[in-house]
């Protein structure tokens, strides 16, 4: 058996040589190698960013102020997703700081969490004209920069505020009073749609809906986190 395997590294050797002979010094990676080289890890939120630049890819620029493209923790098991920029988000570039994100602050902080620690995000990045529905191209041209957010997260669960960000991201036309308070499936991220809070601001009566379902995510991330979970 030596014998064998001395002839086979004496064989190689030789062939390696006439290789060099031939002017080639390097081999061919492995194929496996090759494709843990083509294997790219998602790029990060800055890079994201970055990507997006002065965001011109839908109408929405022309009357927009700022760029609206989500904060909070870069690592957060909890993500909300609101419907877009409102004036004040317009402005000051950040999601949820007007009225509607004043109460969704004090909704984060009745589950004990800051809004630090969780991150903050809308369907589209831009302000549409007298706050209307975003329309399709919009969502289509803003949709996949989320998706990226999302990949480069990986929360552990997503909450989706209101009608248009539910069905927006569960595909869906149903209504948000059938949608809330369910979990659904996306790309292997639990959704839980929930009330949207400028709703609340015009129907106090929902919040005790909005409290049952915060305390259902409350609940499953502390049921996560004693599974063994490491992240924050
Ligand atoms: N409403 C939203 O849906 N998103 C914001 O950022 C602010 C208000």
């Amino acid at each position: 058996m030596n014998d064998r395997i001395h002839e086979v590294i004496t064989d190689l050797k030789s062939y390696l040589e006439y290789l060099k002979g031939m002017g080639i010094g390097v081999l061919p990676a492995s194929e496996k190698k090759e494709e843990k080289m083509i294997q790219r890890k998602s790029p990060t939120l800055e890079e994201i960013r970055k990507e997006l630049g002065d965001c011109k890819r839908c109408k929405l620029h022309r009357t927009r102020r700022t760029i609206v493209f989500g904060e909070g923790n870069e690592k957060a098991r909890l993500l909300f997703i609101g419907e877009g920029p409102g004036y004040d988000e317009d402005v000051q570039g950040r999601p949820f700081v007007g009225k509607a994100g004043q109460l969704l602050t004090k909704i984060i902080q009745a589950i004990h969490l800051e809004r630090e620690e969780v991150y903050i995000a809308n369907i589209i990045k831009c302000r549409p004209p007298q706050n209307r529905n975003p329309e399709p191209d919009e969502i289509e041209s803003c949709f996949p920069f989320l998706m990226k957010q999302i990949q480069a997260i990986q929360p552990r669960i997503i909450c989706a505020l209101g009608t248009f960000a539910a069905q927006t991201l569960l595909q869906t036309d149903a209504k948000i009073t059938s949608l809330r308070g369910k979990t659904f499936d996306l790309t292997g991220i639990k959704v839980l749609p929930t009330y949207h809070p400028a709703f609340l601001l015009r129907n106090p009566d929902k919040k005790r809906e909005v409290w049952e379902d915060m305390k259902q995510i409350s609940e499953w991330l502390t049921k996560e986190e004693a599974k063994g979970s490491t992240r924050k």
